[in-house]
Parts: C-alpha cells; structure tokens; sequence
C-alpha cells in the first residue's frame, strides 16, 4: 500500500528557465523541476519531490550499513571546540569551519566529519576487547564553510553525509572493517544507479590502500582521475600528480642552483629562467628591490614577468640566494631551471607531517595540488614533481593512462591509531592488559549523490531517476478532460493499493502540453498518459528514458506495473 500522490495538492512549482548561476545540469535540473530551492550560498532546502528522493538514497545507505552490522547513532551537529583542539583539527581545518559561541562565551563548532566525538563515544561506551569490534554510523547534517560552494547540492556548506566509524584491535580487524564497508559501498553504488570507479585516493609512493575513493564520472565533477585501461589501476590525480623522483627518472638532470647574474633586470632574469620576458611563472621567489615580494608559498601568487616590466621597470629583480632564507622558514623555496621548476623544501614548522601543501609543477601554468608532506617529500628534500598526463604510461602495467572528471561520491579510509592515540582510547585486552583500538572512518556524500545521480542521468527533456531513487514509480498524467482525471486516480488508486508509488497529474486547467513537459522534466521512469483514449478504456504507457510507447488497455497497464 503505497499513498498516492496527487500534483493538484503538491507543493511543487516547475520553473521553464535555468536558474541565472547555475552552471552544471544537476544544479539546473533540480531547481526547475522543483526539488531543491537555494536559501543561501551552498545552503539548500529540499522541497517535498527532492526530499523523497533524498530519502530513497538514505534509505539504500542504511540498509547496506545494517547489512554490514553497522549500528545506526545520531551525534550533534552543533560541537564543542576542545576534542578538535586535542585532535589539532580546530587549527588545522582553518577558513573551513564553522565556530561559534554560545550566551557564555563557550567555543563550538558545526561539525564538518565526526572522528573525534565518535572516539569519545567509544571511549566511554567500550572499555574491554569483548565490546570491540564495532561498527557506528549516522546520516546527519554537515557543515563546511567551502570557499567555493558551487553546482547546487554538489558542493553545499550544508550537505547531507553517511559517516561510519570502525573500532577495532587489530590491524587484521581494521582490514576487515574496511573490506566489507568497501563492499558496502559497491551495494549501494550500485543498487542507486550510479556509474562510479573505486579509485585509490593515496600516492602510489605510499603503498597500500589505505585509502580508496568511489568516484562518479562526470563532466561536472570537480576530481580528475587517471584510469588505466589496460589493468585494474585507478586514481585520483590528487594521489598520483606528484611522482616522487629520487632516481630522476624524468631525464631532467641534478637539481641545480642557478647562478644569479650581479645586476639582474627582467629582460636577464627571462633570459636565465629561459622563458619569454612576459612568461608567467609559479613559485619562483625573487626579490624586486631587496623585498622578497612573490614568493613560492604555498597559495597561488605568482610572478608574472610582463607585468613587472611594466609596472616596476626601474625595480631590480633578483632572484633569492640562500642566505636569503636564512632566519626565513616561512619560505619554501624554488628553483627553476630550463625543463621546469625544482623543489626543495626546508625545514619548515609548518610543514608537519600530513600536511597539505600546493607546489609548482614541471610544467609551465600548472600547480600540484595536496601534495603532503611525510607522504610525497620529507623536509629538506629535492622532489620532481610529474603532472600525469592522458597517455602517460601506467605505473603498474604501462599502458596508456586515460583522465576523466569525476565527482566524488564516497570515501574509504584507514585511520589506524591516530584519533585513539590523541584520546588515549584504548581498551582492556585478553590479558588485562591495555590495547590501543585502531579505526576507520568512510564518509558518503548523500545530497551529493542525488546531484551526481542527476548529473549522469538526466537527457535534454529533464530528469531522468532510476527506479530506487525516483520520487515515484509511475507519473500518471491525465490530460485534462474530467473522465480522464477520473480514470487517472482511478488507476493511480488501483496501483497505489498494490504498492506502486504513484505520482498524478490530476491538475485541472493545466494544457497536456505543459504535463508532458513536466513528467519529462521530473523524471519518473515511467509515465502514463490518460488522453484521447480514455473513453475506450485505453492508456498510453511510455518508458522514460527509452522513449519507448506503448497504447494499453487500462487493465493490462496496471497488470503491467503492478
Ligand atoms: P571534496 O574533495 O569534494 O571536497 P572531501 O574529500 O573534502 O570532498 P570527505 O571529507 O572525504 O570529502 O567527506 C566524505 C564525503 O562527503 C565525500 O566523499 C563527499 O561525497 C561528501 N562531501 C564532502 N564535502 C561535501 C560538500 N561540500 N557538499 C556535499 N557533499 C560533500
Ligand atoms: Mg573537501
Ligand atoms: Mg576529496
Ligand atoms: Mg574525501
């Protein structure tokens, strides 16, 4: 028994034009046909069509984390500030959170993934072996200040995610949780109609799969990953751009210091770095008038030799010496020579193991995004740095690499002991002695998937669901007529009574056109046209995404859907 839904009491309101900013077809599409409505920048309400299909998806998820023993919780969102400080994330995440203060003046936080109160609960929840392992879940509400909030639902500031933690106290335990979530996590891909690629979200120079990202291709998407044809490698370029080279197996020859020429201008400096004098250059430090101005910090300043011409021509340009770094570990410094820019890093408080970092490429405009340190270079270290390209050969079988854009939909990670080691939480082991408990954590971006679903499935007319997710199985739309209405709730009654999830068009003064247009444009995947027929008893039955029709005798359609 499933209720039917009629349009006629539906808050639902379809727009014929595009939403000015909208730039990708998931934002576009949800907004016009009237699932999601923008409240502020990255914040979106969902209207009763999206919340259903929002449901759907959380429901696919919760099914397959019960199926994998996962226990369902429900944590704040609203967070107080000392378990991140104790983690280091309070400072590390930066711009990205949001924090706030209550009428006391008590720090908090919205939180943006939950490692640490999940650590707590455990901590106090568990305290013998006999209580491990254990598997936590929860579908909430998030919160990341994204500086770019674009695509709608893609990318909000309030968005929708499954995060799921694992506690174990083994590392064969923690092998284990991540094996069957990443089981987990193909079921529900699958099941909601996604095409995704399981990707390998860490450097290759790091071994292991520690980490894996499950990956939506599409234009759209904001990742870009290498994908071997050939074998079963894949990755995200975030893992694989930065190649660390010791064995230089670029041919590009000792990191050399170049020598800088006594009295430099712009004209001699473009002639050393052998680059055009309007080149634009990243990470190259120079000083312009005894001030070291622009400089290869991470961010993306950059010097572009044109403009200092122009604008500074009477300035001396230098480049920076290494006495110039001395009392300086703020810098991280650069070399450029003539096939590309070297990097060395020094020793740098900041740059702490596991931190991100942006570097210049060995390619002219290019940057290397997340390169971390301790994974892809140590402090003090000479690195290359390859920006993979669509052909470059496979590391693990040679082939020619192929690159896609992709959204990514899913992360599986190993944490180990990171968390329990900043919480202390360990628990009483056969012995009766302490054991330290190592963990995982997997994040699925729920309100993405409906945008990434959106993005892969849609076609020129509308929306375009699979049946799992669709806000309803069948649209009815009844062209207009009285009886034709009639007959439409009739039938809508008859499958609804069966289960079928019905959707009827049941709006009087409303032009058959602009139902057509509408069941098109909301993308049920199956339609049924109460028309011309009506008074012979037959309906039209059309396939969504197909195209396909088919004329029927009222009866034979419901047998047909039921
Ligand atoms: P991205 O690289 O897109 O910024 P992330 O790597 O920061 O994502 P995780 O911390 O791995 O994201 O979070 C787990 C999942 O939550 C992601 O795989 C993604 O599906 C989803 N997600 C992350 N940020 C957002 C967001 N701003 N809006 C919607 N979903 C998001
Ligand atoms: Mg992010
Ligand atoms: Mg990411
Ligand atoms: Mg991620």
């Amino acid at each position: 028994m499933a209720p039917v839904q009629r349009m006629s009491t539906t808050m639902l309101k379809t727009l014929r034009d595009d939403p000015a900013d909208a730039e990708t077809a998931s934002h576009k599409l949800l907004v016009r046909a009237g699932y999601v409505r923008r409240t502020s920048a990255g914040v979106w309400t969902w209207l009763p069509m999206g919340k259903k299909v929002l449901e759907n998806v959380s429901r696919v998820v919760r099914e397959e984390m019960d199926a994998i023993g996962g226990q369902e919780v429900l944590l704040p969102a609203l967070l107080p500030k000392e378990p991140y400080e104790t983690s280091g994330r309070w400072e590390e995440y930066g711009d990205l959170l949001f924090r706030l203060k209550d009428r006391k003046g008590a720090e908090y936080l919205l939180g943006p993934t939950h490692e640490e109160i999940f650590t707590l609960t455990v901590k106090d929840q568990c305290t013998s072996y006999k209580d491990l392992p254990v598997m936590l879940y929860q579908i909430q509400t998030k919160y990341r200040d994204e500086a770019r909030p674009r695509s709608g639902v893609l990318r909000g500031r309030e968005f929708q995610m499954k995060d799921s933690y694992s506690f174990d106290t083994t590392d064969e335990g923690l092998a284990e949780s991540y094996r069957l979530h990443r089981e987990a996590y193909t079921r529900i891909f699958e099941r909601l109609g996604l095409d995704y690629r399981v990707v390998s979200a860490v450097s290759g120079a790091m071994g292991g799969s520690a980490s894996e990202e499950f990956l939506a291709p599409a234009a759209a998407g904001e990742d870009t990953f290498v994908d071997c044809p050939a074998c079963d490698y894949a990755a995200n370029t975030e893992a694989v751009t930065v190649v660390v080279a010791p064995a230089d197996p670029t041919g590009h020859g000792p990191v050399e210091e170049l020598d800088t020429p006594d009295t430099p201008t712009i004209e001699s400096l473009a002639e050393l770095l052998g680059v055009p004098a309007s080149a634009t250059l990243k990470n190259l430090l120079v000083k312009i008038d005894g001030e070291i101005t622009a400089v290869g910090v991470p961010g993306d300043r950059e010097v572009d030799l044109g403009k200092l011409g122009e604008h500074l021509a009477p300035a001396v340009v230098e480049l920076v010496t290494a006495e110039d770094f001395a009392g300086r570990p703020d810098l991280v410094r650069g070399y450029v020579g003539p096939q590309g820019l070297k990097l060395r890093y020094l020793a740098d408080p900041r740059v702490a193991p596991g931190t991100s970092w942006v570097t210049g490429a060995n390619k002219p405009d290019t940057h290397a995004r997340n390169v971390v340190c301790g994974r892809d270079f140590e402090v003090d270290q000479y690195l290359d740095v390859v920006v993979v390209e669509q052909g470059d050969p496979c590391p693990r079988c040679g082939a020619g690499l192929e690159i896609g854009r992709a959204i990514e939909i899913g992360h599986i990670f190993q944490l180990g002991r990171k968390y329990a080691d900043a919480f202390g939480l360990d628990v009483l082991g056969p012995q009766g002695k302490p054991v330290r408990v190592t963990m995982g954590s997997y994040g699925i971006g729920v309100s993405r998937a409906v945008a990434a679903l959106a993005e892969q499935t849609h076609d020129a007319s509308g929306l375009c669901w699979p049946r799992e997710v669709a806000p309803a199985d069948v649209h009815i739309v009844a062209a207009g007529k009285a009886v034709q209405i009639e007959l439409a709730l009739e039938i809508a009654e008859k499958l609804g009574a069966a289960g079928v999830r019905v959707l009827v068009d049941d709006r009087a003064g409303v032009s058959p056109g602009v139902k057509f247009t509408d069941a098109e444009l909301i993308g049920v995947p199956t339609i049924l046209v109460v028309g011309r027929g009506a008074a012979d008893g037959v309906v039209e039955l059309k396939d969504r995404r197909t195209g396909e029709r088919e004329e029927l005798a009222v009866t034979e359609a419901v047998e047909r859907l039921t």
